[in-house]
Order: structure tokens, then C-alpha cells, then sequence
């Protein structure tokens, strides 16, 4: 059954991306009226795979999404990590029953348009919820009993609190943490997904794959259940560019992965060279939330691709940030401290692993050995290697952060 809190304003998110229309919708489920404001034409995600792991399922499974978001994913049978110069396999994760039962979620896989017009349908069908594209937010400030957000077509909106989920250029953190923006990357990535008949026979796989040389990395896997090929690859430039760089060079992108095989270079192929992404991530900070104001997603804690968790931190924070507003929902600035006490030194692990796993990725030479080493180490047995995840993906971790986010009675 739907409810409305009785609170005069809405709740406004800046950003309908995962981590806006998640939050929106924990929100709504948690009685709450919730106004979100997306600065772009349409909501939508970019052309490319996204992995969810387990905590990202569970996350899901406590937006009540697990029916329809169960209609797109895959479930590769297992994660697969090679050294891209010889071949050899260091690593592999069973994902199989086994995995299910250890961590009761699956490993899944998705493409991002499907996953965004998931979260988006359930927005849009639920009646606490108003969207609003073309909808910059610029500013906001805030006093003892509302927040005020300004756009950039020069309205001015009331709210009960305000939720940056802006991304990785949040103006909300801006004003808030004030620690310039994210300018320049070195690591470059091309993507596409494909369809399956473009992948020979001999180069398909099921699993998650990542192709590891140096500098550069190589990651594929099928989207829609075997319809559809994702592949990915990101290697480290020489030279510094502006993140709004994106047109495609396909010379930069050959010249990255000389000596990896030729199935990877087959691979490298499919990709449509037009355009590229500058990637990156951001030291973990402290103080994501002042009075009635919060950050969700890559605008609280930006991090690299590398641990495939942004948007699965991003659901858990949504999941979090509506359990602890259902708790206090007059007092959003105690709601927010208790949010954020909840996540900020998991996701500060997080950015770190995901840095460190970055530079696990494009080892070479004795470097690379000593990744193969770690591995053997780290991930032995399945046993172990499951252990070795359960801070990332395991249910006590989140338990203790995450109840179940019933819809309000
Ligand atoms: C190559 C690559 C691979 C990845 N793979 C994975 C993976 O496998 N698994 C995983 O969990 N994560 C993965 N990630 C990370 C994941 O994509 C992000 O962490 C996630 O999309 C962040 O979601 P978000 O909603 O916080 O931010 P965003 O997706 O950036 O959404 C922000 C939204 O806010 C809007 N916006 C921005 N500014 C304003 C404004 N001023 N006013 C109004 N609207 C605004 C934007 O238009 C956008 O719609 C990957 C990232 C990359 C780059």
C-alpha cells in the first residue's frame, strides 16, 4: 500500500541517473514525496554493460525490483581474469550455485539502458514520485526548516531536503565538500556493446572476462542473455586530457595494446572507435552531508571501474539513505548524519580497492607475476575466495546498514 509522510515540501533529487531514480524510489517506497530534477532531455544511460554483484542484487531485491529486473540480467557462470601477453589465467570466480547459496544474491550482468528504464518504469508508475528532465539544478541553500533549490532556468524550489546524486561533476558536493572538480584523466576507456553475430564462435565466452597487459586492460562478456556482446577497453595515456575530450582516436587506442594477443586485438576491432570516456575515481573524503543536504553515487564517492561497484554502492546508498529518512522523517539533517555515518567508511574501502585493483588490472613484467602471485594466494579455493569478498558482497555487511525497505503501511 502507497502512504504520504505529511511533510510540507518534497524531497528533491539533482540527478536521475541509477543513484537519483534508486533513491527516488527507496524514497517513495518510504512514504515520501519526492521531486527529481535531471538536467539532461531524456533519462538515460550510456551504451554499455554493467555488472551487479550480489549487493547490488540485494539492493535491487529491497527496491522491490527483483521481478523486473530479473526480465534483463544475465548470470555469467563465472569471472575470469588473464594475463593478455601470454594467455595464462590467473584468477577465476565460480559463480554458480555454490555462490548463490554463500552470498544470496547473484553475480549478474545487464545492459545499462535496461537497468535505468527498470528503475525509471517503477518512478514513473509510483504516485509519490515527479520527474522533471531539462532541469539543471545549479544552487541551493538551505535554513532550520527547508532547502531551496535553484535551477538554471532560474526557478526556485522548496524541498524538505535535497539529495545530490549528480555524478561525477556534482555541483551539490561543490558546495558542500568544495573540492574542485575532477578535470583531467589519464585513463582512457572505449565501449560498446555488440550484437552477438558480430563475435565469432571462437572468440564468444560467457563468463566475465578481463584481459590483463600492460597499461591497458581488456573486459568483455554478453549482455541479454547471450544476445548481445559488451566489451570494454581502458588503458592509461601518456598525456592528460580534459574530461569533456571524448571524441574517438582510434591510433591510441591500437598503439595501447601492442604485444596482447590477437584475440584481443580481434576484439579491439568491434569497438566503435567515435568516441571515448575519460575515467577516473577520487580519494575517499569525509563529510557528504550538512543539515537537510546529502550525496549519493559518484558524487559522494567517486571511484574507478575497476571493483564494478559504482552503481552498486550507489543502490546500497539509496537503500541506506531512505531506511534511515523512513526513521526520522521530520529531521532529515539527523537522517542524513545517520546515512552517512552508516556508508562512509564502507565506500571509502571500496574507492580504495577499486584504486588498487586498477593498478592490479594493467600490471606487466615482474609486476604481473606477482599479481598471478596474489591471486593464487587471495583466491586458492572457492572457499577462500568467497571469504575474501564477503566484506564487499556478503549479506552481514550490509544487514548492518541495509533492513528491509517494506513499502510504508
Ligand atoms: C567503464 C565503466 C565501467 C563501469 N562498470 C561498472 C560495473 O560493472 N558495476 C558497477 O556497479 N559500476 C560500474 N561503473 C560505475 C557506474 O557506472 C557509476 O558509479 C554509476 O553510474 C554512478 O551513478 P550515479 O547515479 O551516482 O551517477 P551518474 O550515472 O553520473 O548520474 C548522474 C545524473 O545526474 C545528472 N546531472 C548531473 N548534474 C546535474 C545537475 N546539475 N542537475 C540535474 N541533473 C544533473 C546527469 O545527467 C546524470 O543523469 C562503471 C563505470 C565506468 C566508467
Amino acid at each position: 500500500m502507497n502512504s504520504r509522510l505529511k511533510t510540507e515540501y518534497p524531497v528533491i533529487v539533482a540527478g536521475g541517473g541509477i543513484g537519483g531514480l534508486s533513491v527516488a524510489l527507496g524514497l517513495a517506497r518510504s512514504g515520501f514525496q519526492v521531486q527529481v530534477f535531471e538536467q539532461a532531455s531524456e533519462f538515460r544511460e550510456v551504451g554499455a554493460g554493467i555488472q551487479l554483484a550480489p549487493n547490488g542484487m540485494r539492493a535491487l531485491h529491497r527496491l522491490g525490483l527483483t521481478d523486473k529486473i530479473n526480465v534483463w540480467t544475465s548470470l555469467p557462470p563465472a569471472i575470469e581474469l588473464r594475463d593478455a601477453l601470454d594467455g595464462s589465467r590467473f584468477a577465476r570466480l565460480d559463480l554458480g550455485q555454490d555462490f548463490i547459496k554463500r552470498f544470496g544474491h547473484p553475480y549478474a550482468v545487464i545492459h545499462r539502458a535496461d537497468l535505468l528504464s527498470t528503475i525509471f518504469a517503477a518512478c514513473e508508475e509510483h504516485p509519490n514520485i515527479r520527474l522533471e528532465r531539462n532541469a539543471e539544478v545549479a544552487d541551493f541553500d538551505q535554513d532550520d526548516s527547508s532547502v531551496t533549490v535553484s535551477l538554471a532556468d532560474g526557478r526556485a524550489i522548496k524541498g524538505h531536503a535535497l539529495v545530490g546524486a549528480d555524478g561525477l561533476r556534482s555541483v551539490i558536493r561543490q558546495k558542500i565538500i568544495g573540492d574542485g572538480r575532477n578535470k583531467t584523466s589519464r585513463l582512457v576507456c572505449y565501449r560498446s556493446v555488440v550484437p552477438r553475430s558480430a563475435i565469432p564462435d571462437s572468440l564468444w565466452n560467457p563468463d566475465v572476462v578481463m584481459w590483463s597487459g600492460p597499461n591497458a586492460d581488456f573486459v568483455h562478456y554478453p549482455l541479454r542473455r547471450g544476445e548481445l556482446y559488451n566489451l570494454v577497453a581502458t588503458f592509461l595515456s601518456d598525456e592528460e586530457f580534459d574530461v569533456t575530450d571524448i571524441a574517438g582516436r582510434p591510433d591510441e587506442v591500437h598503439g595501447s595494446f601492442q604485444g596482447h594477443l590477437p584475440e584481443v586485438h580481434e576484439l579491439l576491432q568491434k569497438i566503435d572507435m567515435g568516441r571515448r570516456w575519460l575515467v577516473g575515481g577520487r580519494e575517499p573524503v569525509k563529510n557528504w552531508s550538512e543539515g537537510r543536504v546529502t550525496l549519493i553515487g559518484d558524487a559522494a564517492h567517486p571511484m574507478y571501474q575497476y571493483a564494478a561497484q559504482g552503481a552498486c554502492q550507489a543502490l546500497e546508498d539509496s537503500v541506506c539513505l531512505a531506511e534511515r529518512m523512513k526513521a526520522a522523517p521530520e529531521d532529515p539533517a539527523a537522517a542524513f548524519q545517520a546515512y552517512y555515518s552508516a556508508r562512509y567508511v564502507h565506500t571509502a574501502r571500496v574507492q580504495l580497492t577499486a584504486k588498487h585493483l586498477r593498478e592490479l588490472a594493467q600490471f606487466g613484467g615482474a609486476l604481473a607475476d606477482l599479481r598471478a602471485q596474489l591471486f593464487a594466494e587471495r583466491w586458492a579455493t572457492q572457499d577462500k575466495s568467497y571469504d575474501t569478498l564477503t566484506w564487499l558482497w556478503g549479506e552481514a555487511t550490509t544487514e548492518q546498514s541495509l533492513l528491509c525497505l517494506d513499502e510504508a503501511a
